[in-house]
């Protein structure tokens, strides 16, 4: 395909991440996939850990975020699990299916290849090291100016995800476009992210950092159960990054340490003994964490007055404190808000106002759980498009 300003290509995908390279991948017609980095699927090749939790079998749009409740329906009920499963075994690339759904596959870059390997025999000319910097709406047809020079396309798939991440390439630029578009935009903010605590609990944070147990976290209505991880600046671990889906700045959270026991009850019972409360509970919890928790409170139970026994309790069981924020974009796995999905057509990821102009994965106001649904979002939101894209 000739690079030529008076060109018009049928389709220009910009952003070659799990959405754009599975879009890509989806239909035949000719198109090119833009990509500032230097690689394609760089943030895809990490996921999971280099594991690519790329799907989760009991997927449903309740496992997704969005100022539209009902957004996510049509393109979930039309690109499931076992599709994305199909492929792999197509591909005969290995994978793990855990007891509560999630799917891993051994090997996250045997997924990015494989995208970029279909995406390609689906006659993909993929440029990298190629920067989209502004889309402009001309006509009946979409004038991209990039890093290296101008296109033209009669469909533009915006595929640039979100903003956590930026080390892996992620850039502000669907924000930006939207607006400049014209389309309305929810407010953004990092997600599936650790939390920060205040100055007065950092110290407590640091003497615990990389340690970890099972705790409960709750939030207002939610309550999630989970691995908690202490860091240096604060609390992680898969149920710090669930409470950081619907955690807003000011909102105190409660975390339960010992959610199997009511540990007043427990402490009660052994009110005799000698021995310190953190040795009571040690076939319970983590003896350096439980030690650490309890401090000044850490008093033989037969000496213990009720105050500091139910204040013992209280910390175990619900420990309340405002954070001081999340990780933050660099750390965090997901942006949640983005592109207002109510100027997007559900069942194919195109604009209502502007025709020709879809909008796929993270960019968009769906922001998926932990457990795989991110990227099955990505790959059901891309498929949506494609099915139309093929049409065309
Ligand atoms: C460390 C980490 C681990 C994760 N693990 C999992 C997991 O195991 N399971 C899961 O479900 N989710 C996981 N996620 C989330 C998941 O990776 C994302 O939700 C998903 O990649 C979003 O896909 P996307 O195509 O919308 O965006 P991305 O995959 O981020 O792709 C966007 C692409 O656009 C490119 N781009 C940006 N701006 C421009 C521009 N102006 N011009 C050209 N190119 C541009 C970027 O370089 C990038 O390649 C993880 C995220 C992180 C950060």
């Amino acid at each position: 395909m000739a690079n030529s300003a008076r060109f018009i290509w049928h389709s220009i995908i910009v952003g070659g991440g799990a959405s754009g390279l599975f879009c890509a991948s989806s239909y035949g017609a000719p198109k090119l996939l833009l990509e500032h980095n230097e690689h394609p699927g760089a943030k895809l090749a990490v996921t999971g850990g280099g594991k690519c939790n790329f799907s989760n079998l009991y997927v449903s749009k309740r496992d997704y975020f969005s100022q539209s409740k009902h957004f996510s329906h049509a393109a979930l009920a039309a690109f499931r699990p076992q599709d994305f499963i199909h492929l792999l075994e197509e591909e005969k690339i290995p994978f793990d299916t855990l007891s509560n759904g999630q799917l891993f596959a051994r090997n996250a870059r045997a997924i990015t290849q494989m995208l970029i390997s279909r995406a390609k025999h689906n006659h993909t000319d993929i440029r990298c090291k190629t920067e989209v910097l502004k889309i402009h709406r001309e006509r009946d047809f979409f004038r991209l100016e990039t890093s290296r020079g101008i296109f033209y396309t009669a469909n533009l798939v915006l595929a640039t995800g979100g903003l956590s991440y930026p080390a892996l390439g992620a850039t502000g630029f669907a924000f930006r476009t939207a607006q400049e578009l014209g389309l309305p935009v929810v407010p953004l903010r990092p997600a599936l992210a650790g939390l920060r605590v205040p100055a007065p609990l950092k110290p407590l944070c640091r003497q615990l950092a990389g340690n970890s147990l099972t705790a409960a976290i709750t939030l207002g209505k939610h309550t999630e159960l989970g691995s908690l991880l202490f860091t240096h600046e604060g609390i992680s671990g898969p149920v710090v990054l669930q409470t950081s889906l619907y955690w807003q700045e000011g909102q105190a959270i409660r975390v339960n340490f010992l959610p199997d026991i009511q540990v007043a009850d427990f402490l009660q019972e052994h009110k005799k003994e000698k021995s310190c409360f953190s040795k009571i509970l040690s076939s319970r919890i983590n003896a350096k964490i439980v030690k650490t928790l309890l401090a000044d409170k850490d008093v033989p139970a037969a000496e213990a007055k009720k105050d500091v026994l139910l204040a013992a309790a209280q910390m175990l069981n619900a420990f309340s404190f405002i954070p001081s924020g999340t990780s933050g974009y660099t750390r965090a796995e997901v942006t949640a808000g983005g592109i207002d999905t109510t100027v997007f057509y559900p069942a194919t990821m195109e604009c209502k106002r502007l025709p020709g102009l879809f909008c796929i994965g993270e960019a968009l106001d769906v922001t998926g759980r932990l457990g795989g649904y991110n990227l099955h979002w990505a790959w059901a939101s891309a498929a949506a498009a494609a099915r139309t894209l093929a049409q065309r």
